[in-house]
């Protein structure tokens, strides 16, 4: 017999374990940061050419590595960072998987200079695919720099799975933000195809963020500090008043390293409970600080999610603190009689420091469940049993209707008179009735269906429509958002976009699509960088994709507003006449029916 099992070649280990620690070039641009951080540098640059596909250079002036250890940073598992598994327990440093630069070695160009404080001569580096071409003494300034050409090179299937550059760079450039704050006295720059993004100067906290999410954000931030034996907590959240529409700057980092945790998000949600409307987040910067060995970051490769020891009661203390500090800045109700009264933990908590903390914690509590939502859906529930105000007409009118075949089959009871019969109940939705049964539409479903279909034969069918403007309308963004429209600019003048400028911090635009109203850009702006930003299921339709159908969103008819005839019949002409009348861009159910036979059962 003979044995078939061999150990895999080094390279082909790396380029395995590669997959795991680099997804895309914001991975590389996380793991070359944090050696960075872990050399103690006190200065970090960070160049990106083509999103990172052709180039991710990280330039830092911290200790450096000698010539052997410059050659042993391309190992698997070669770390100066812990020596043995116990350490782990006490990890003062981002990394100590000591896998890394291995597994970048192997799917990239990698060009490493490095030198020591004291050394005369540093040393050069070339590897590529885990194979050294180059290892030589070079005048270099102290400090390292690693760059990192053509990532995947040696993977195609991998490199071409790589997203548009828009979404690349948001990647970045959220891995930078995230490690710039939680880093505010080191000074950090980025420079995209040569140009500066951020330029950060050692700084204090509230410093750091206004430099990275521009001035207006200074007078939201309502300051968090609050130390008990379990964790010490602080930083920012923003008042309720500056609540964001959509998911907003919510960042925690647990000893100086972000993570990513529903759970605690949940907490702080939580603490802003009957202080914002549905459909609004605040924003937050949350440094938690634990004993070391409470906290186990070792759970998963990239080290976003960590585990910890004290999970529930971590959860309790910062609704408490985020509650009370709504509350000391006059922002929360002032008289609550129903006050939970595990607001008072932390306190307690800071008084009892030897004994085990009495905490109340609800064991069976669900992050998950949303209790606000059903409360407010009982609400509207109640209301629509009680209040008939929202039936806008009385009466099934009859109108007139154009001559579309579909919609002759469809509504054939009033063939002979080219009418439809319809009704506006809510304020939301349109009743009518089709040839064999009773029809419910949602209006803004319908309207996002209709205008994103209209938008996409204007985009491949027609040539899209610009009108130019007589003066140059100036809107300010934050830098990162401007990076995400200039990188989607090519399609966007596909869609009737003209761009004079692009600014750090603010664009200007000289022509907007025939279908925005000039007061709806903004808006509609905004609403097409949130989704490529989110990049949410409609990643892989492409860009394009995603930029029509925020653009739908943020144009249709609202629920909300108040039909007349005309404009129902409008709606359900022109559903009809769309290629999927049944589901709306995003993949929600437009209408629903009940067939006059099943209604006929309901009366027996
Ligand atoms: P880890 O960070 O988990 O130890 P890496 O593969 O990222 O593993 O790095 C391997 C080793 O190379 C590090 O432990 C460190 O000693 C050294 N190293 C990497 N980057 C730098 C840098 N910028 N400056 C100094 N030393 C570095
Ligand atoms: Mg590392």
């Amino acid at each position: 017999m003979t044995d078939i099992i061999h150990l895999l070649p080094d390279h082909v280990a790396n380029q395995i374990a590669a997959g795991e620690v680099v997804q895309r070039p914001a991975s590389v641009v996380k793991e070359l940061l944090e050696n960075a951080i872990d050399a103690k540098a006190s200065s970090i640059k960070l160049l990106i050419k083509d999103s990172g596909k052709t180039l991710i250079q990280v330039i830092d002036n911290g200790i450096g590595m000698s010539q052997t250890d410059a050659r042993m940073s391309f190992e698997r598992h070669a770390t100066s960072k812990i020596k043995s598994a116990f350490d782990i327990y006490a990890l003062h440093t981002k990394g100590f998987r000591g896998e890394a630069l291995a597994s970048i070695a192997a799917i990239a160009q990698v060009e490493l200079k490095t030198k020591q404080e004291n050394q005369d001569l540093g040393s050069i580096i070339k590897i590529e695919g885990s194979t050294i071409s180059l290892q030589e003494m070079i005048n270099t300034p102290k400090g390292t720099s690693i760059a990192v050409k053509n990532l995947f090179f040696n993977i195609p299937a991998r490199r071409n799975f790589l997203k548009s550059n828009a979404v690349e760079t948001r990647h970045i450039i959220n891995e930078f933000q995230r490690i710039a704050l939680a880093h505010a006295d080191i000074s950090f720059s980025l420079y995209h195809n040569d140009n500066e993004v951020y330029h950060l100067k050692s700084e204090n906290f509230r410093q750091r963020i206004t430099a990275i999410f521009g001035d207006r954000i200074n007078d939201k931030l309502v300051p968090i500090n609050e130390t008990t034996d379990l964790v010490k907590i602080y930083g920012f959240i923003t008042s309720p008043k500056f609540a964001k529409k959509k998911r907003g700057e919510q960042f925690f980092f647990a000893n100086n390293r972000f993570i990513k945790s529903n759970y605690l998000n949940h907490a702080v949600t939580k603490a802003y409970d009957g202080l914002l409307s549905s459909g609004y987040f605040p924003s937050y910067f949350l440094f938690l600080e634990v004993d070391a060995k409470t906290i186990d970051i070792n759970i998963h490769p990239t080290k976003t999610e960590v585990k910890f020891e004290n999970e529930s009661d971590i959860y309790a203390i910062i609704r408490a603190t985020v509650k009370h500090s709504l509350g000391q800045y006059n922002i929360a109700p002032l008289l609550d009689f129903n006050r939970d009264t595990s607001m008072d933990i932390p306190y307690k908590f800071k008084d009892s420091i030897k004994k085990t903390p009495s905490i109340t914690v609800d064991t069976n509590f669900n992050p998950f469940k949303n209790e606000v939502n059903s409360q407010r859906k009982e609400k509207s529930n109640w209301e629509s049993l009680y209040t008939d105000t929202t039936i806008e007409s009385q009466e099934f009118t009859k109108f007139d209707t154009n001559n579309s075949d579909l919609q002759m089959e469809l509504f054939n009871d009033t063939k002979d008179t080219h009418q439809i019969k319809s009704l506006q109940i809510q304020r939301k939705y349109i009743i009518s009735s089709l040839k064999n049964s009773l029809i419910v539409i949602k209006q803004n479903l319908a309207s996002q269906r209709i205008i994103y279909e209209d938008l996409l034969t204007k985009i491949t069918v027609e040539e899209a429509v610009s009108q130019q403007l007589l003066i140059p309308i100036e809107i300010e963004f934050t830098k990162q958002d401007v990076a995400v429209l200039f990188e989607t600019k090519e399609e966007l003048e596909n869609i009737g976009f003209q761009f004079k400028e692009f600014r750090s911090d603010c664009i200007i635009i000289d022509g907007i699509p025939t279908t925005i109203p000039q007061d709806k850009l903004v808006t509609t702006l905004e609403e097409i960088i949130d989704s490529i930003r989110l990049e949410t299921a409609q990643e892989n339709f492409g860009l394009l994709d995603t930029i029509i159908k925020s653009m739908a969103k943020s144009l249709a008819i609202k629920t909300g507003k108040i039909l007349n005839l005309k404009e129902q019949e409008e709606i359900i002409n022109k559903l009809f006449s769309c290629k999927e009348p049944n589901y709306s861009p995003y993949g929600k159910t437009i209408h629903t029916n009940l067939h006059f036979n099943e209604l006929e059962q309901k009366f027996n």
